[in-house]
């Protein structure tokens, strides 16, 4: 088994649309970023492509390069969960808290949840997204940014 880290952070904008695990929230503000500046995702995506051994999403998608301008983070997480499962690796179980200040997250994070394990076809009891505030400090607390962290366990697939 190998364990992997992730952590990611995006300002908060007017203008843009907040997406979070994949979930579009009603907010006045968005994450600014070259995708749709899914920090959760990004997170897992990091953590995953870390516990793999194939270091980040920046090595795999440039901001650079145009065909990932406001891709859905979705998609990035498939292209990792298929670069790992290539590696011969299968994701055990994901863990994950998102820190923002507003709006509160507590009714969307059992379709974040969902939406992980449905795209890194696992059962969703195996995804943990938890939500905290940064209780007022510093640029997230703020309101001006949020971050996210995520712990992923991988180990050698047993049907390969
Ligand atoms: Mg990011």
């Amino acid at each position: 088994m190998r364990i992997g880290f992730g952590y990611d952070s995006h300002r908060l904008v007017a203008g843009r649309k907040l997406v979070l695990g994949g979930k579009t929230i009603p907010h006045e503000r968005g994450l600014l970023g070259h995708s749709d500046a899914d920090v959760l995702i990004h997170a897992v995506c990091d953590a995953i492509l870390g516990a793999a051994g194939e270091g980040d999403i920046g090595r795999q998608f440039p901001d650079t390069d145009p065909a990932y301008q406001n891709i859905s983070s979705l998609t990035l997480l498939e292209s990792v969960g298929a670069l790992v499962a290539a590696k011969g690796y299968r994701v055990f179980n994901v863990d994950s808290t998102i820190i923002l200040e507003r709006p509160k997250l507590a009714a969307y994070l059992g379709e974040m949840a969902e939406n992980i394990a449905g795209i890194l076809r696992i059962p969703a009891a195996l995804v943990s997204v938890k939500a905290k505030t940064n209780e007022g400090m510093g640029l997230v607390g703020a309101g001006d940014g949020a971050a996210a962290f995520a712990v992923v366990a991988v180990g050698r697939r047993t049907d390969s």
